[in-house]
């Protein structure tokens, strides 16, 4: 698996000398699963994923939790139940190039206008740690959130290993 970011100090330079996590790597190569299968990011705004740490098989299967729901990868048997507003769109878990940043641009603007309506949104991907991560950030943005504060907001709603992909990371600081 490709090196991630250290879950301690995400290799920022100030606390990545003295991380006992990575030892002054800045990073780690294994991201263990979730317990839940999603959780709220903020009020109306839940991110997760397909898998989770205890492998119950239908853990994550979505029936009409939500009004709309996102989906980063495609896997059958996993809801949500029929009538259920559901986005497909496959995003890769590695680099945002100007065709993903646009992709990210639309689907931020479309959860975003659905969090503002009150409506109940779930973002999810496999783990729900990365891809999922970098939809619901960029919709933070969206909603006014500052970029670091909208990472925070992601990484204490999943766990630590959320937002870990050095790429996505790097993409939202550009923003
Ligand atoms: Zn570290």
């Amino acid at each position: 698996m490709r090196a991630v970011l250290c879950h301690a100090c995400y290799a920022e330079p100030d606390a990545m000398p003295d991380c006992a996590a990575c030892h002054g790597s800045g990073r780690a190569t294994r991201m263990p699963l979730c317990d839940d299968p999603w959780n709220e990011v903020v009020p109306g705004l839940w991110q997760g994923g397909h898998d989770v740490r205890s492998h119950r098989r239908f853990a994550c299967v979505v029936t009409d939790q939500f009004d709309l729901v996102v989906s980063l990868v495609d896997r059958g048997g996993y809801g949500p139940d029929e009538g259920v507003e559901h986005h497909v769109f496959r995003i890769a878990d590695a680099v945002v190039d100007t065709l993903v940043a646009e992709r990210l641009q639309e689907l931020a603007t479309v959860v975003a206008a659905a969090v503002r309506e009150d409506r109940r949104v779930l973002v999810r991907c496999s783990g729900g740690l990365n891809r999922s991560g970098l939809v619901v950030a960029r919709t933070l943005v969206e909603l006014g959130h500052p970029v670091s504060e909208a990472v925070d907001l992601v990484r204490a709603a999943r766990g630590p290993w959320a937002l870990t992909n050095p790429m996505f990371v790097a993409h939202l600081k550009s923003l």
